[in-house]
């Protein structure tokens, strides 16, 4: 397991002292006590031990540093300027309300502008926003903003199609719902032909999307 940092940078630049393993481990014990279970039981004992370790998991995005992670690009490209589309990128997130998950597929593509960047670092730059207490909404346009920003292409297109928990086994229990969101910057947000296009590519959002639910 990496060892986190004692501080983790937050994003609107607060920076929130991290509690230390014994009081994260207390922490799930009282919520075990509030679920209505005892947390001495054999079956419960190494659970805060586990749910601190899943957590550094869940949440292993706030130790990355997205626009790092951008950093380094292609040129070398022989002209080619047509859509890049990484597409299917499955993730799995947590909603900030109720840290219940939301599993779902992102689409990121890109019309480059001389520069290109390896396909697994949008994979990478998914999972790093993914890995943080999240809504969709946000997720989406942060992903959009940081490719923007880092690599300067002539446009940025993302599709996010999640499946919210927080809708299936909770509150309203509606499964099989899933939320679509998008965010079209520079070409793809001011022509119309370049946007069709890179929507055709993703396909119909929602098509296959039964397995997760
Ligand atoms: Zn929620």
């Amino acid at each position: 397991m990496t060892q986190r940092k004692t501080f983790s940078l937050i994003e609107d630049k607060h920076i929130v002292p991290r509690p230390t393993r014994a009081e994260a481990e207390e922490a799930v014990r009282v919520l075990l006590r509030w679920a209505g279970d005892d947390p001495g039981r054999e079956g419960l004992i190494d659970t805060p031990e586990r749910v601190a370790s899943a957590f550094d998991e869940y949440f292993s995005g706030y130790s990355a540093d997205p626009v790092d992670l951008l950093k380094r690009t292609f040129e070398e490209v022989d002209g080619y300027d047509e859509i890049v589309l990484l597409r299917d990128i499955r993730f799995e997130s947590h909603c900030e309300h109720h840290m219940a998950p939301i599993i779902g597929k992102a689409h990121v593509a890109y019309l480059p502008h001389r520069r290109v960047v390896g396909i697994s670092k949008l994979a990478r730059l998914v999972e790093v926003y993914a890995k943080r207490l999240t809504i969709q909404e946000k997720m989406t346009a942060q992903i959009a903003n940081t490719l923007d920003e880092v690599l300067r292409p002539k446009g940025v297109a993302v599709v996010i199609e999640g499946a919210h928990q927080c809708m299936t086994t909770r509150g309203v229990h509606k499964p099989g719902v899933s939320m679509v969101t998008s965010r079209m910057l520079g070409v793809f947000r001011t022509n119309p032909t370049t946007r069709r296009e890179v929507l055709s590519m993703i396909g119909t959002p929602g098509g296959a999307f039964g397995e997760h639910v």
